[in-house]
């Protein structure tokens, strides 16, 4: 990146967010009706986004933590107002040697462990309630084009050929961002070698508002249930073993997956098309750079084996927030280091732990090694009896413990403010 002239024409915000997705307009919102001014570019619509009257393939596990946030920037009824499958326990068993877990809320003194939901309906709800806040401009239909450091921040083209300035560039532009290119930090990682085929299923037996995963030595096959009945399934399997199952007919595939399920729910039926989606492990080496700052899929991706990816990405944005707005009640510009620097030191270390732990979780049960598969049946068994132990991993996969942002921690019922000064939609 060279330092041309700041272009005097092109309108100027404290903070520029590349990316609307979940994590990008999360952000946005977390920083609505605060002191600095934010622009939100989002190269698809609103209306792009909008529900369906069925449910969508690709769907999330929200954990507590990410409902939590959603309710304190007033996200939350609205996607209630849409479809959300709550769901209350957790069965996770091992295809070699059968030893299981079962994780049930009420054992946590929770309603629930977390909520199934489309990724559109988090995304248009999150993306039309950021366009409600006076101090931050949404920009659909628009694509980062280049952007450039110079002495006020960063002049940025759009595709479209709009100018914008900016004293802090955000990336939340997926896996493969393009702010993190243009920062120029690299990345490390590697393809899982793995697919993760989704699609919708009828099931003959009630899913029980029970979120299921069987480990298998090709990958781990989960069971997520959707408000309607119906169930989502993601199941990571080889690229090869991908690509034929989504080439089977309807009838062979049901029977396959029924087979590969143990027929927990009974016969299957498939309600979807089939859609296959490459797994990778991949960590941005920095989060921040000079007047930039990475989040979401573009500081991280992991395995979806625990639905981390989505609620990592959440609590960047709400410790970026939390980081932002303290630096400006304290006078620090927004690309200040001192609060980016707070920002990555926050953040890293806890999705480099997620990351590592999911990772070795795959490796684990990919294992047909027999020390190991006696191992791991043996640790199950022992974690589903040690109900303490039991509890605190619950606790922290549900991102209930650990170094929480405030509007984590905030419960959505009557609570009215998670900042002071700061307005929070009546719930
Ligand atoms: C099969 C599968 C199942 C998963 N299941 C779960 C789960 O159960 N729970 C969970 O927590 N996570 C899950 N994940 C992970 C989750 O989907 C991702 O972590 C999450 O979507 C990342 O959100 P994001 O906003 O960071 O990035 P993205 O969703 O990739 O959003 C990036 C946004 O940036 C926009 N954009 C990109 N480039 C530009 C540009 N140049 N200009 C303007 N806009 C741009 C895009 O249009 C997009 O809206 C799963 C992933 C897979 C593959």
């Amino acid at each position: 990146m060279n330092t041309p002239r700041p272009d005097a024409a092109a309108a100027l915000y404290d903070v520029l967010i590349i990316g609307g997705g979940v994590v990008g307009s999360t952000l946005a919102c977390a920083l609505g009706d605060g002191p600095l001014s934010v622009a939100l570019v989002e190269r698809g619509t609103l209306d792009g986004c909008r529900p369906g009257p069925e449910h969508d393939l690709r769907v999330s596990a929200i954990t507590p933590a990410s409902r939590n946030v959603f309710a304190a920037v007033g996200a939350w009824d609205a996607m209630t107002g849409w479809r959300v499958g709550p769901y209350t326990d957790m069965h996770v068993w091992d295809g070699a040697g059968g030893a299981s877990i079962h994780f049930d809320c009420t054992e946590l003194g929770e309603p629930e462990l977390g909520w199934i939901v489309e990724n559109r309906i988090v995304q248009h709800e999150l993306l039309g309630r950021a366009g409600e806040f006076e101090n931050v401009t949404v920009l659909e239909s628009a694509e980062l084009a280049r952007a450039e450091i110079n002495d006020v921040g960063f002049s940025v083209a759009l595709e479209d050929g709009r100018l914008l300035q900016t004293r802090l560039l955000v990336g939340a532009d997926g896996a493969r961002s393009r702010v993190r290119r243009l920062a120029g930090i690299d990345t490390v990682g590697w393809d899982y070698d793995q697919h993760g085929l989704v699609c919708t299923v009828d099931t003959e037996f009630p899913h029980a508002s029970t979120a299921w995963q069987r480990f298998l030595s090709t990958g781990p096959l989960a069971f997520l249930p959707l408000s309607d009945g119906r169930c989502s399934i993601v199941w990571s399997t080889t690229p090869e073993a991908a690509a034929r199952l989504q080439a089977l007919d309807a009838g062979a595939f049901e029977s396959e997956l029924t087979d590969a399920f143990e027929a927990q729910l009974g016969r299957v039926g498939l309600v979807s098309p089939r859609v296959a989606f490459p797994l990778r492990l991949q960590h941005a080496r920095h989060y921040i750079g000079p007047r930039v700052v990475l989040l979401g899929d573009a500081a991280h991706t992991i395995h979806p084996l625990a639905g981390q990816g989505v609620n990592l990405g959440v609590m960047d944005a709400a410790c970026l927030a939390e980081c932002l707005l303290d630096g400006a009640a304290r006078g620090r510009a927004p690309d200040s280091i001192v609060t980016l620097r707070r920002y990555e030191r926050w953040r890293k270390g806890q999705n480099m732990l997620m990351q590592a732990t999911m990772d070795a979780f795959k490796r684990l049960f990919g294992s047909e090694l027999m020390p190991l598969r006696l191992a791991r049946n043996l640790g199950l068994r022992l974690a589903d009896n040690a109900v303490p132990v039991k509890n605190a991993l619950a606790r922290r996969a549900m991102g209930l413990s650990g170094d929480l942002p405030a509007s984590a921690r905030y419960a959505s019922a009557g609570i009215a403010s998670v900042r002071p000064g700061r307005r929070v939609r009546s719930e």
